[in-house]
């Protein structure tokens, strides 16, 4: 060492006492600074037993002992030589001996402390220990007291470096950080949380005195966590109320009656409690920021649909987004035959809309010619632009990354004014992950279903029970009921994109699975063997959008009886004479993906069912069929995959938007984020953007830490 002082980014090679060898591997863990090393944090904790007086000691026990050894022995007869040592520690006398261990003793030899670890045994009429666990103590930590059972941290490790390892570089180097870190909470907020200070955190996950200490901190170091993304969601919204502005959208009783009149069935009471949050929030100048929960089937299309007919009342636009073309079609027709007769003009844009007819909306959109653009993502490419968006929906959203909504936002024609921005959302989104995600989000939920519509039946079936299924669905479609077949693959086992992203993981070391089926086979085989004579259409992704538009406007009008199909029809499509929904390889899908294709039926006033065909593997996996199979409402069935899945796997670790946590953990601390949601709420009340000097610290640390996620940038 130069003698320069040592800081938080010294790094791990330049740290005293620190070997090559050692600061190679920490390396390799990512730990390349005194600062990372202090923020490399055991995974677990092991309890280390206390010591007990060889007097108090039980035989067939696991102990630990501490004394001197007083005579040893190598025994080189025998089948097996062993090493045989006496210890005492003042109150007894313990035999050891190491079978096959000869080098033992080079090291243990009259005179020398040791501390061993083993099961005690009952030899004649004295104790002993074989093969125990042993290391050389200084003579004047001779005398332990029994109860140092101590807690010590178990490192995520590599097979060349152990946790122990990791440890004894721990040792070495974590006292010189914590003397290095600043607390960013001020000390009356800590203590009134009764959390301790920062590097004391630190110091206790680190060398914990005991159990205690080791929750103690992780509730600080997990609130931390859950606290800064708390204060960044909130700052972000704080900023958006205050900087931003919206077009304010009229709305009376002579508006509210005539939109009513358009829409093709009375509200249930509640979609008109969600009508009348949103108009709320359209009717003010801030911009609406507006997450609408609704299981699959609530009704959130006229939802929607209400909210841009807003837009269009006051002479603005209204724009809907949805995650698939099929849907965006779907939408499209609906919307256009709802408003039929009107003056409202509805126009479409996907990737699929062919380039003169895209170049014709997007110039009569920027000159205020088109009142409700429905869309896919296409909607979001820079040439897009309206002549004054202010309600922009996005229907459907799975995946729920902010950038979505930052770049609608951006839609506007000046900087400072913004459309009003809703989020449907059909995947149910269990609370916690509502809060976290959407912190900056209101939330409305449109609870239960139209009137009519009933729970879907659900049986998981094995393949070698397809006949059975057939037979039962046969005679429904004879009666002119129709059908859906969803398989997971297109064509010979080259799998539907969307399915990879949410596909459940193969599982481990298990026998391979078998090859995917898919709709050309299916349906092939449906015509040949279980539904000779019915009408069978394919629908998939790969399909031209004509094609797609065809088959799905036949199954509609009933000319098609079964529909094969990928899982593109998944979200939103809405054809209320089909009652049968026969999913293959129902295994291969997300637990939430198969609520929402069971959501495909159950929309007309007849009983419908959802067939699930799998031969699963794993407990894990048949599990997941049979909550499907007992749970019909998907806000449940959402909590339950979180349970069984995590959150990350929940939406797809990568595109899920999910901060990552290093400490927190969604579902074991949901009391921590309702304390730290609260908290943060009251401190960016009183302090908007953080900008006191004595939150310069931890808006720093919010910013690293979260600044990207949150997309908070042109926060302050
Ligand atoms: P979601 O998008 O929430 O899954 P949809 O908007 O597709 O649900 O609506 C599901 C079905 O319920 C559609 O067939 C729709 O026409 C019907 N529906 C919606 N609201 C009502 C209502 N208030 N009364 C009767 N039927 C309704
Ligand atoms: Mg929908």
């Amino acid at each position: 060492m130069s003698g320069e002082a040592v800081t938080l980014v010294t790094p791990i090679e330049a740290l005293p006492g620190v070997t090559e060898r050692q600061a190679g591997f920490m390396r390799s863990l990512g730990v390349t600074n005194l600062g990372r090393l202090v923020a490399y944090l055991p995974m677990r904790h092991e309890r280390v037993e206390g010591e007990t007086p060889v007097r108090e000691m039980k035989a067939d026990t696991l102990a630990t002992a501490r004394g001197e050894i007083t005579a040893t022995r190598p025994v080189r007869r025998g089948r097996s030589p062993r090493f045989e040592a006496v210890l005492h520690d003042g109150t007894g006398r313990l035999d050891l001996v190491w079978f096959n261990q000869m080098f033992v003793g080079d090291r243990v030899a009259p005179g020398v402390f040791l501390r061993v670890e083993g099961k005690v045994r009952r030899r004649g009429p004295g104790l002993q220990m074989a093969n125990p666990r042993w290391h050389v103590v200084d003579a004047a930590q001779a005398r332990a007291p029994a109860e140092d059972a101590r807690v010590r941290p178990v490192y995520p490790a590599t097979a060349d470096f152990s946790s122990r390892q990791i440890e004894r570089v721990m040792a070495k180097c974590v006292p010189l950080g914590l003397a290095l870190i600043d607390d960013h909470l001020p000390e009356a907020f800590r203590r009134e949380k009764a959390m301790p200070e920062l590097r004391e955190a630190y110091r206790m996950q680190h060398a914990p005195a005991d159990e205690h200490e080791v929750k103690e901190s992780r509730r600080r170091l997990a609130y931390d966590e859950l606290l800064m993304l708390q204060l960044g969601v909130h700052m972000k919204r704080a900023h958006l109320r205050t900087r931003l502005k919206a077009p304010a959208l009229r709305w009376g009783e002579a508006i509210d009656a005539h939109i009513r009149q358009r829409l093709p069935f009375t509200l249930t009471p509640s979609q008109d409690k969600v009508v009348k949050e949103i108009a709320a929030d359209l009717a003010r100048p801030t911009p609406a920021n507006r997450l609408i929960q609704g299981d699959v089937g609530s009704g959130k299309t006229v939802v929607a649909l209400y909210a841009m007919l807003m837009a269009v009342a006051s002479g603005c636009q209204g724009s809907i987004m949805a995650p698939t073309e099929i849907l965006a079609e779907q939408h499209h027709a609906s919307i256009t035959r709802m408003l039929a007769g009107s003056r409202v003009r509805v126009e479409l844009l996907t990737g699929g809309v062919a380039r003169d007819q895209r170049e014709s909306v997007l110039a009569r959109l920027a000159s205020g010619e088109i009142d409700i653009l429905v869309g896919t993502h296409a909607l979001l490419t820079e040439d897009v632009r309206f002549s004054n968006l202010a309600v922009a929906i996005i229907d459907e959203q799975h995946r729920f990354g902010v950038v979505q909504r930052a770049s609608l936002r951006a839609k506007a024609s000046d900087a400072s004014t913004t459309p009003h921005v809703l989020v449907m959302t059909a995947t149910p989104i269990p609370r916690t992950l509502a809060i976290t995600l959407f912190g900056d989000l209101d939330v409305s939920v449109i609870g239960g279903l139209p009137p009519g519509r009933r729970p879907v039946m659900t049986r998981v079936m094995s393949s070698g029970e397809r006949d059975v299924v057939y037979a039962e669905v046969l005679p429904l479609l004879e009666e002119g009921q129709q059908a859906y077949v969803v398989a997971p693959a297109i064509d010979t086992g080259a799998p539907e994109p969307m399915l990879i992203q949410e596909a459940p993981r193969e599982p481990a070391g298990g026998a391979p699975r078998p090859p995917l089926r898919d709709c050309r086979t299916v349906a092939a085989e449906l015509a040949a063997t279980y539904l000779p004579g019915k009408r069978i259409g394919v629908m998939h992704g790969a399909l031209s959008r004509a094609a797609r538009e065809t088959v799905m406007e036949r199954f509609r009008r009933g000319e098609i009886d079964v529909l094969v199909a990928t899982t593109v029809i998944e979200v939103g499509v809405d054809v209320p004479g089909a009652t049968v929904m026969i999913i293959e390889q129902a295994d291969r899908f997300g637990l939430s993906q198969l609520h929402q294709l069971r959501g495909r039926v159950g929309r007309g006033d007849k009983p419908s069912r959802c067939y699930l065909i799998a031969d699963p593997t794993t407990d894990d996996a048949m599990a997941r069929l049979h909550a499907v199979e007992a749970t019909p409402d998907g806000f449940a069935l959402a909590e339950k995959d979180l349970e069984l899945r995590g959150p990350g796997e929940m939406f797809g670790a990568r595109q899920s938007g999910l901060p990552p946590f290093k400490v927190a953990d969604l579902m074991r601390d949901r009391e921590l984020l309702a304390m730290a949601r609260r908290d943060a709420a009251a401190w960016i009340e009183r302090s908007p953007v953080l900008a006191n000097p004595e939150e310069a610290l931890l808006k720093r640390r919010m910013l690293k830490a979260y600044g990207e996620h949150l997309g908070l940038a042109d926060v302050g």
